[in-house]
């Protein structure tokens, strides 16, 4: 009887000719993910895939393997010649194991015949197999409904048996929907919301924007910190970070205090599009959120998205709140983008910023400002880094 990691991946499974091009890219990430834990074997198979420990703590390789893109959930199960006898035996042990573990008073079986030459349907080893366990230990009762255990059998060229699936952040394979360009603040919601674009499989690529010496260094660490953090599930991650300084200081030299946040964010965007350009990004992403601030007004939002020809992702367009913080929990960003560190946006911040801006308005306003040599100024002094896990 061996130890072997069974990983399921959901939706790829469904993509038709493209299929191996998902599993493949899977395989691959997994494999760049674990690649410091030698001896390991991984194959493809029944519509998973199966990871052979090798000396390498199975628990330790579950943790790395829920944090992959594409992966949906996780078992660590025995695996072993599809014989009754030895069904048996994995699971009183998968039994025995977990009453070590916590008391429980009930449990069921839970069968699948992969393999159709294997003599009994599933429901009869369902049966068997209960009936074993309940000879073992009879302190313990059937019960189908609520259970305090599951244990999981498998028959198929080989037989499993375990009795947990561990849930990985679901999505698809890193690296198999195209790239885009982050616009990555200190704050909370533009990391999450480009994690939730890595999930799906789109390749980040990150643009900061600071005011220094406005804005501190500690504050620029903080956003690679941040990035950091993001690297754990994308493997690699490349910064762009640019001074906006000289920008907000043409803004406000020219333009009503008001419009001051509107313009800046367009010419985030002016930037960010030059960038996704050189960078071969597919489009920006943000974590603009309807209603969160005076900017993010359907008005604010439909001028700052006119400043680009790209599509804009708002992954986090109509989350409350309190569902962003969550994330930003779950993803282990939060602690991080709560340090009080200023933002290039809290530099001249507007008392009163306008709520309804009109395009027509916002566009004569920054006609004066030479734009394209703002823009040309701030991208020759551009600091790109590289960041890996
Ligand atoms: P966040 O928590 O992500 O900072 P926010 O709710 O504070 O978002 P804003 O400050 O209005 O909202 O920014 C909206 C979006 O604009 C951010 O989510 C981010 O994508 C982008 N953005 C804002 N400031 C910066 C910055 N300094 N550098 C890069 N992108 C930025
Ligand atoms: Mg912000």
């Amino acid at each position: 009887m061996e130890s072997v990691l069974i990983i399921r991946y959901g939706e790829i499974s469904l993509k038709g000719a493209n299929r191996h091009y998902f599993e493949d890219t899977l395989v691959k990430n997994i494999k760049s993910r674990l690649k410091n834990y030698p001896g390991l074997n991984i194959t493809k198979g029944d519509s998973r895939i199966y990871l052979e420990p090798g000396n390498n703590d199975p628990q330790t390789l579950l943790a790395e393997l829920t944090g992959v893109f594409g992966v949906v959930s996780v078992s660590i199960a025995s695996r072993f010649p599809a014989e009754l006898e030895q069904i048996y035996n994995a699971a009183r042990q998968a039994v025995a194991r977990t009453l070590q573990e916590r008391p429980i008073k009930s449990f069921k079986v839970q069968s699948r015949r992969g393999n159709k030459q294997f003599p009994l349907e599933s429901l009869e080893i369902s049966r068997r197999v209960g009936a074993a366990v309940l000879e073992a230990f009879p302190q313990i009762e059937v019960d189908v409904h609520h259970p305090d255990l599951t244990v999981y059998v498998e028959v198929r060229e080989l037989a499993y048996v375990y009795t947990e699936k561990i849930p990985g952040p679901g999505g698809m394979p890193y690296g198999t929907n195209g790239k885009a360009l982050l616009l990555l603040s200190g704050g909370i919601d533009s990391p999450v919301a480009g994690w939730l674009m890595a999930k799906r499989g789109v390749v980040i690529e990150a643009l900061h924007f600071h005011s220094y010496p406005f804005t501190s260094e500690r504050a620029q660490e903080k956003v690679f910190e941040l990035v950091r953090i993001l690297c754990r599930s994308c493997l690699q991650i490349v910064l762009h970070s640019i001074n906006l300084l000289e920008i907000q200081q043409a803004i406000k030299a020219s333009c009503p205090e008001e419009y001051f946040t509107i313009i800046s964010r367009r010419f985030m965007m002016y930037i960010a599009e030059a960038i996704a350009d050189r960078r071969k990004c597919q489009a920006l992403i943000t974590g603009e959120n309807i209603g969160q601030v005076a900017s993010q007004t359907i008005e604010g939002l439909q001028v700052t998205n006119a400043a680009v020809r790209l599509p804009v992702f708002r992954p986090l367009l109509a989350m409350d709140k309190r569902e962003i913080v969550d994330w930003a929990v779950k993803i282990g960003t939060y602690d991080v983008s709560v340090e009080p560190y200023e933002d290039c946006c809290t530099v001249f911040l507007p008392k009163h910023p306008v709520t309804k801006p009109r395009l027509e308005k916002v566009a004569a306003l920054e006609a004066p400002l030479m734009i394209p040599t703002l823009v040309a100024q701030a991208l020759a002094k551009i600091e790109t880094q590289v960041f890996r896990a």
